[in-house]
């Protein structure tokens, strides 16, 4: 059982082989203290979702370790390591149901204010009022309802609610008009107060924002540090 964390996190040097003696990651060694940021940047193959695979533990390292707080995340069950890693990607999940079961997802126990709270926090609120039901407006999982902005703004209001110790962040690619680029930015600030976060970032704004900027080729890391420092 892994305890509730901070959410100091640390890879070992880590090799890793989805294929054994194709090494996916080689002598990685990496690591973010409570609340930092880090930015995974690298042409595609490079190692970035590997990295996020062995910390949600889809994939145990071939040799060396992954720890959170100092626990090998090994050695604690998933559920307990699970809970608290919350995960943002980059094809947002919207499922069938209103716009507050979307946002309620991670925490079904959440009330009507602490989802709105949360909606507000990350600048959704206010589209959301304007639907036509709503926080009841109905949703489809491939529906046209919501643009693809809104849609990322429901699933940091979702992150948000859930309140991880640690999150994972696959930004969106997709175009997007520059105001609710502008939203999101402000929302993504909100939304790592506080946390550790691994974001495979895509725009500079926000590398720039990272605490630690790490440049992955090839599975090995090339260089690190702040957008300044590189
Ligand atoms: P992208 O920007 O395209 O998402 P990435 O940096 O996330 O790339 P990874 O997906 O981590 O790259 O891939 C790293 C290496 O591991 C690549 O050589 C890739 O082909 C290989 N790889 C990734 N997933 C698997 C898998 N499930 N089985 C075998 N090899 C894999
Ligand atoms: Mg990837």
């Amino acid at each position: 059982q892994l305890p509730p964390v901070h959410g100091d996190v640390a890879f070992e040097n880590i090799l890793f082989e989805y294929e054994k003696g194709r090494p996916a990651l080689r002598g990685i060694s990496l690591s973010a203290q409570a609340g930092q940021s880090i930015a995974l940047v690298g042409h595609t193959g490079s190692g970035k979702s590997t990295i996020i695979n062995l910390l949600c533990r889809f994939y145990d390292p071939t040799e060396g370790r992954v720890a959170i707080d100092g626990f090998d995340i090994r050695n604690v069950t998933l559920e307990s390591l699970r809970s608290q890693i919350g995960i943002v990607l980059q094809d947002t999940f919207i499922f069938s149901g209103t716009i507050r079961d979307n946002i309620r997802f991670g925490r079904l126990d959440a009330t009507d204010t602490e989802v709105e709270e949360a909606a507000k926090a990350v600048f959704a609120h206010d589209f959301i009022v304007n639907l036509k039901d709503g926080y009841d407006t109905e949703v489809q999982e491939r529906g046209n309802v919501l643009s693809m902005g809104q849609r990322q703004l429901i699933s940091f209001a979702r992150a948000l609610l859930a309140n991880p110790r640690i999150l994972i962040l696959d930004e969106a690619t997709a175009s997007i008009d520059t105001e609710t680029e502008l939203k999101i930015q402000e929302a993504l600030k909100t939304l790592l107060e506080g946390r550790t976060s691994f974001i495979i970032a895509h725009r500079l704004s926000t590398i720039r924002g990272c605490d630690n900027i790490v440049v992955l080729d090839h599975g090995v890391i090339q260089e690190q540090g702040t957008h300044e420092q590189l």
